[in-house]
């Protein structure tokens, strides 16, 4: 079968020809995958930067965020059926764990990741475990249920910072900043404010009719983003683009009692003056990470079901699976919001 795979440590990501696989273990499901998006997380693996090249071990199939449909079914698996179409969080949690029995399989530390520590969906078939499956409602297009993993980042940024009422600034115009700006706007936000250097990101942005775009390379950035808040400043701010500048800047911009949500990830240690932007302002510095088993998945089919005007915005690009090439390049220029490569080309169906 066709996938696509990180071959060998070194930048890049490469076509591969994989036996296709045996049939699901107990407690596994094998999914014929239609459709699957690029994620930041891919191009990390793309980019071979010090966290993948500390985590991967090469050759491993990558990308973990799709629909498909089950075509097997293993033993002591209950509740599915073939030819149902599904998607899957894609955090393996060990189910045995304190974090795990207490609700918060999202930060169980013996998490293993599908595309990142098992064989990824960026493939024909991909084996996912039956608990990580979640059913498709027939309304949601395959194009949107591709892209559940990183509408839940930003729904559970959204949920953990409470906006409603409160003037929300997203640092960061990537598909995660793209769709935690449209759902903070549904949540009764204020304002949204989203902060974007690139300006194809900045235009997408635009189009969801948030109160302001601002470019932080802007001289008037600081200005416009007081103007919207009455003056104040926002009182929320949500951290996805990993940068220490950026996170520095909207610290300081940020109303004193803001909470800080932070999802990006820096590529080292940030430097920061806690005393002066975090403890005398009585900030709340909170860590988002994946997705809460299984509230967020509630909370995104809700959303999608409500809103694919506002996905179909932010997903830009539909591309057939062998061309994953000009998707990481269109990643790479950030001249694109959330990228769906379609596995179901070679049947001449069309993802929709
Ligand atoms: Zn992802
Ligand atoms: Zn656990």
């Amino acid at each position: 079968m066709f996938t696509i795979a990180k071959a060998k440590p070194e930048r890049g990501i490469w076509a591969s020809d994989q036996p296709t696989l045996s049939a699901p273990g107990r407690g596994m499901v094998m999914v014929d995958v239609i459709a699957a998006g690029i994620c930041g997380t891919d191009y990390h693996i793309f980019a071979w930067d010090q966290w993948s090249a500390g985590r991967i071990k090469t050759p491993m199939t990558i990308g973990h965020e799709f629909v498909g449909r089950i075509s097997a079914i293993g033993e002591d698996v209950t509740g599915f059926e073939v030819g149902e179409r599904v998607s899957a969080e894609c955090h393996i949690a060990c189910g045995q764990c304190a974090l795990c029995r207490t609700g918060n399989a999202h930060i169980c530390e013996k998490t293993q990741i599908i595309g990142v520590d098992v064989p990824g969906a960026f493939a024909e078939q991909v084996l996912v475990p039956a608990t990580n499956l979640w059913k498709v409602p027939d309304a949601i297009p395959n194009k949107h249920a591709a892209v559940f993993d990183p509408v839940g980042n930003a729904m559970h940024m959204v949920s953990i910072a409470d906006v409603t009422s409160k003037d929300v600034l997203i640092v960061g115009g990537g598909p995660i900043g793209l769709f935690a700006a449209a759902i903070a706007k549904a949540h009764g936000a204020r304002t949204v404010t989203l902060q974007e250097p690139n300006q194809s990101r900045g235009a997408i942005a635009s189009s969801l009719g948030l109160d302001l775009v601002v470019n932080p390379r802007d001289p008037d950035c600081v200005s416009n983003i007081l103007d919207v808040t009455g003056g104040r400043g926002p009182n929320v701010v949500l951290e996805v683009s990993g940068n220490g500048a950026a996170l520095n800047a909207a610290l300081d911009i940020a109303a004193p009692g803001s909470l800080v949500a932070l999802l990006g990830i820096p590529g080292g240690p940030v430097s920061l003056d806690l005393g002066g932007k975090v403890v005398m302002k009585g900030i709340s510095l909170v860590g988002v990470t994946g997705r809460r088993m299984f509230e967020t998945w509630f909370q995104v089919e809700a959303f999608m079901l409500k809103n694919p005007d506002l996905i179909d915005k932010v997903v830009t690009h539909v591309l057939p699976a062998k061309e994953f090439d000009r998707g990481f390049q269109l990643m790479d220029d950030g001249a694109c919001g959330k990228v769906v490569l379609d596995f179901q080309t070679s049947e001449l169906r069309e993802v929709v």
